[in-house]
């Protein structure tokens, strides 16, 4: 492979924590007494990961493609969301190599749902779930993040561009 072919991407999405709402992220149901808000399930977490993979592959961001003014999106799945960013980003000629992210919340714990968000990663953006990673970090009782008001995610991701 041309190391030229290789791509990185970043992507980072926050969503306010809220009751009443049940917690999605990554893909997975994680009991909480709070939710992300947001226009879909807020899955921060997906949502970060679609914008890390549409980077690199220079292709718009989710925001563009599916924008929260269009009720379409109200409430999505956002694993579709996911499939159809991978898609597009096969479309335009590459592959996801590897994956790592990192949750910022004050709570939940995020280790006791590490292995089922990377095999969802792994399936959603076709690559083996040891090429993806997820870690937590807590937000140490500082600021909006450790008032437990907001959770974060942060996600990188490689991508090649596949020889024609
Ligand atoms: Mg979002």
């Amino acid at each position: 492979m041309n190391l030229a072919d290789l791509r990185i991407g970043l992507g980072f999405d926050r969503h306010r924590l809220v009751e009443g709402r049940p917690l999605r992220l990554g893909g997975v149901d994680v009991p909480h007494s709070k939710g992300l808000l947001g226009h879909s399930d807020g899955d921060a977490l997906l949502h970060a990961a679609i914008d890390a993979v549409l980077g690199a592959a220079g292709d718009d961001d989710i925001g563009s493609l599916f924008p929260d003014r269009d009720s379409a999106w109200r409430g999505a799945d956002s694993r579709d969301l996911a499939r159809a960013a991978a898609e597009r980003v096969r479309q335009r000629g590459f592959r996801v190599l590897s994956m790592d992210a990192v949750i910022l919340a004050e709570e939940p714990r995020i280790a006791p749902h590490r292995a089922a968000m990377r095999s969802v990663l792994a399936e959603l953006f076709g690559l083996a779930p040891d090429r993806v990673n997820v870690k937590g970090k807590s937000g140490e009782g500082v600021g909006p993040e450790g008032r437990g008001e907001i959770l974060e995610a942060t996600v990188v991701a490689l991508l090649a561009r596949e020889p024609e």
